[in-house]
């Protein structure tokens, strides 16, 4: 079984639809836009047919995650609590503000969505199979409108 498996990242494809005459298997031709993980081979051809480059071979299973510094990570997490708190002070003063001032208190909350993306990746918040998400879902599983959710998503991750 190949180690890779083809992922199409949608806001890069210009919908030429080469991947769906090379694909061996028709993973790439599904309803949602998405590849179909479980009719894909790994071949790698949609990926290297696509013109513009909306085809990336993923490994099926992602590569150990290296320790990081404890300090380092409770600091990551203090910043992290700081900018959900202004992200939700400025959605405020948005709906508060007049139309001139809506695009600066727009574009205040888009930075700030940006740096807290890179926070959260820096985190680990954002590598799906490690302690920090497994410890986060574990956290969610006790809310019943995404429990089921939760569950299936910890019986893959701490299976990887
Ligand atoms: S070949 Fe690339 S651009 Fe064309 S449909 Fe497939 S993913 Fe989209
Ligand atoms: S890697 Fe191969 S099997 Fe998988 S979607 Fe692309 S062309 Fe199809």
């Amino acid at each position: 079984m190949s180690k890779e498996h083809a992922y199409r990242n949608i806001k890069l494809c210009t919908k030429d639809c080469l991947c769906l005459f090379v694909c061996p298997t028709g993973a790439t031709n599904n309803e949602t836009g998405q590849i179909d993980f479980s009719k894909c081979i790994g071949c790698g051809a949609c990926a290297a047919a696509c013109p513009s480059r909306a085809i990336t071979m993923l490994p099926n299973v992602m590569p150990a995650i290296q320790p990081k510094n404890k300090e380092v990570l409770a600091k990551i997490d203090e910043l992290i609590n700081k900018k959900i708190n202004e992200i939700k002070i400025l959605k405020y003063l948005l709906e508060k503000s007049n139309e001139e001032e809506q695009k600066l208190f727009k574009a205040l909350i888009h930075s700030n969505t940006v740096i807290l993306e890179d926070l959260f990746r820096e985190s680990e918040y954002m590598i799906p199979q490690s302690n920090k998400s497994i410890e986060l879902l574990n956290k969610l599983k006790s809310n019943p409108e995404i429990e089921n959710t939760v569950i299936q998503l910890l019986e893959k991750f701490s299976n990887q």
